[in-house]
């Protein structure tokens, strides 16, 4: 991989391989700036971004890349940045200094490593097999999926978070909860945690 390669996944939508085969992926930075705005806290729709939730370990990733990238191109020209991040990362495909080459292929790869750990960090939904609130359905689809999927898991200290900060959605007719809209879980059979018994 070269300092090029290194642009381009950061900046440009790329192919990765995901399961042997070879998948387009949006720009790593693209993915950053999505994984530090969640949607899925916002309920009643249209609300003007109530309830957003901010993934403060994906934001801390940003500003810092952001920082560093802004101190390498001033340490380069003696000059501050004035642009966006994107804009900055993809001019150092121009760089002819084989140090400035060579030390920006680790600061990206690294920037690179750190991404895909956050993005590949987060946890698959907890599926209990209990009807959803709104359809009554348990299951969906062909493959007979389980409707309800439960956002539990704190990405950032890695333990499951305050079930007050839970969201879950249904994969079958949509709907979403979260904070007092989940108190419906309490009351569900099959709750594994004891966490669940304080949902209210
Ligand atoms: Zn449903």
């Amino acid at each position: 991989m070269s300092l090029n390669d290194h642009i381009h996944q950061l900046t440009r939508e790329h192919l990765a391989l995901v399961d042997g085969a070879l998948v387009s992926k949006p720009p790593l930075l693209a993915e950053l700036r999505a994984a530090c705005r969640s949607n899925l806290g916002a309920i009643g729709g249209g609300s003007g971004g109530a309830g957003m939730i901010v993934n403060s370990k994906a934001v801390k990733i940003e500003n810092d890349i952001k920082a560093e990238a802004l101190n390498e191109h001033f340490e380069m020209t003696g000059k501050e940045y004035q642009g966006t991040l994107v804009e900055l990362i993809t001019s150092w495909a121009a760089i002819q200094s084989p140090e400035w080459q060579d030390y920006l292929e680790r600061t990206t790869l690294n920037w690179i490593d750190k991404i895909r750990e956050m993005l590949e960090a987060k946890r698959p939904p907890w599926r209990p097999s209990i009807p959803c609130p709104a359809c009554g359905k348990r299951f969906h689809g062909p493959e007979r999926e389980p409707c309800i999927g439960v956002n539990y898991w704190d990405d950032e200290n890695e333990t499951i978070a305050p079930p007050s900060t839970w969201t879950a959605e249904c994969d079958g007719c949509g709907a979403e909860w979260n904070g007092d809209n989940l108190r419906w879980l309490r009351a569900a059979a099959d709750t594994p945690k004891a966490d669940v018994a304080e949902v209210a």
